[in-house]
């Protein structure tokens, strides 16, 4: 599928100017469209737009911003074809999984809808000392001005939604940075938000080098609020440099399961551990990476998820069969096969898979795995599962601990006080259970502790961060 020569959007423009990039197919390579890269003149241009937007987007009421983003909503669902296939050809994302992300958007956009006129506050009884008698308070929350949003490849379409779509209901202008290898998501994304009546000048979608997307989280006060999702090394990297910006960082994992005998549906466990793994080749924060299981249904499980995993199909992203396509980069490829390798040299069993065709790596199971194998430690973000067993339940949630990631966990269980002893051990931002931990519904607080990140997302959360408290205190007797 050809996509076409686009520009960039600046202030509601489709600006034709500035390098020609060539956005290539993660699964042949061939180019399938070019985009214009914006220097940092455009980047400083868009920034003085959003700045001079912000106090009329900051007065746009409740209703309208309710409004605009309902009819992004309606607009998505409208070309809820032509958005698939975009995301088919630019993130390489087999076709089944591209509609799901674009009925996701669509979600996302209702839901900032409904959040965007739910935003009330508090009175707060003042009158608490001897001399305060009569005195009240109330407060509320406050635009906090324009956000700067960085977002990745994986989720082209989605993961750009939960940036702009918050932003719109809070009331903040935003200038969003996609990832390079997935431009037009965005783009096309951006034009239905301008049709909708967002102001021009509150939306500007640059794709920028590393150097001035660098430059603008430095040096560019007038930006109040940093909003990045992207791998660990980057999102620590930026915040260094972030200065006043409030920061929310959205950042890898290598997300665990624990699978325990008294869940009774073993081969279930198994196969919603493997679909969490293989999904869109593991190219999400919350595969499934490692999956603990207890010792006496050990082999069960590793028969039911060999099973399942070799009944997944290989190949095209544009074919509807197809289950698993390309990781999203020829070098992505070399890295996992380098890191496979090096597993089995040190001792761990490939139990299927394995052996990479180019750019596409058959689901691949692996147990004898320990640290410090890559597989294991680092964020693998392929179609690569270890299974491994425990004797001890407090083993297992130590395992799971042992990680500098922590964004989300799984648990088959069905004993409470294993639940909830789960719940207050394991350091995560959320504990799923008697599902695969690639679980999210859009709404819900999402976000990681240690190097998973900082903050959450999930609408009315992500409303929060780009928002401040002030108060307004009554002593008027
Ligand atoms: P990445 O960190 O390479 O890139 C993310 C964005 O940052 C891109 O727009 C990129 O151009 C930009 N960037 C890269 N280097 C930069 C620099 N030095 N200065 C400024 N900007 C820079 O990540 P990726 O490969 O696009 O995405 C995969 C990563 O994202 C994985 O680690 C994955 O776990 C993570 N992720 C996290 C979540 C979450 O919600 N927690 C969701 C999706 C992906």
């Amino acid at each position: 599928m050809q996509l076409g020569e686009r520009g960039f959007f600046l202030a509601g423009m489709e600006r034709h100017e500035g390098e020609v990039i060539e956005i290539r197919s993660p699964f042949d390579q061939s180019v399938i469209g070019t985009v214009r890269q914006a220097d940092r003149t455009h980047a400083l241009d868009a920034v003085t737009r959003l700045h001079g937007a912000s106090a009329a987007v900051r007065a746009l009421p409740a209703w309208r911003r309710k409004e605009i983003l309902e009819h992004v909503a309606h607009a998505i669902r409208e070309k809820r074809e032509q958005l698939t296939a975009i995301i088919v050809a630019e993130a390489g994302k087999p076709v089944k999984a591209a509609r799901g992300e674009v009925d996701r958007a669509i979600f996302t956009f209702t839901i900032a809808a409904e959040e965007a006129v739910r935003q009330g506050g508090e009175v707060l009884p003042l009158d608490l000392m001897p001399g305060n008698e009569g005195r009240w308070g109330m407060v509320r929350r406050f635009p906090s001005g324009p956000v700067l949003a960085i977002t990745p490849f994986n989720f082209p379409l989605n993961l750009v939604a939960h940036k702009l779509a918050p932003a719109i209901a809070a009331g903040c202008p935003v200038l969003l940075k996609p990832a390079p290898q997935t431009p037009f998501s965005s783009l096309a994304l951006a034009e239905l938000i301008y049709a909708a009546g967002w102001p021009a000048d509150a939306l500007s979608v640059l794709p920028l080098s590393v150097e001035d997307t660098g430059f603008l989280v430095q040096d560019e006060d007038r930006l109040k609020v940093l909003s990045f999702t992207g791998s660990a090394r980057v999102g620590w990297e930026l915040k260094q440099k972030a200065g006043k910006k409030r920061v929310l960082l959205e950042l890898g994992g290598n997300a665990a399961a624990i699978v325990h005998s008294d869940w009774g549906d073993i081969a279930g466990a198994a196969q919603a551990c493997v679909t969490g793994a293989m999904s869109y080749a593991g190219q999400s924060c919350i595969s499934v990476q490692r999956v603990y299981v207890e010792r006496a249904i050990f082999h069960r499980f590793v028969e039911a998820a060999v099973k399942h995993a070799e009944a997944l199909v290989v190949g095209d992203p544009a074919e509807e069969k197809t289950d698993i396509g390309p990781v999203i980069r020829p070098s992505d490829a070399d890295r996992i096969q380098s890191w496979l390798r090096e597993a089995e040299d040190a001792g761990a069993t490939v139990l299927t898979g394995g052996t990479c065709a180019g750019s596409l790596i058959p689901p691949t199971l692996l147990t004898g795995t320990r640290s410090p194998m890559k597989v294991l430690d680092e964020e693998v973000f392929a179609p690569v599962m270890a299974i491994e067993r425990y004797d001890d339940f407090d083993a297992a949630l130590a395992e799971v601990n042992r990680s500098r990631y922590g964004l989300q966990a799984g648990l088959f269980t069905r004993d409470a006080g294993r639940i909830f002893e789960a719940y207050q051990t394991l350091e995560v931002g959320g504990l799923i259970v008697g599902v695969a931990p690639t679980w999210r519904l859009d709404p819900m607080p999402y976000g990681g502790v240690r190097d998973s990140g900082l903050g959450r997302e999930g609408l009315r959360y992500a409303i929060e961060e780009m928002t401040e408290l002030r108060l307004l205190v009554m002593a008027l007797d």
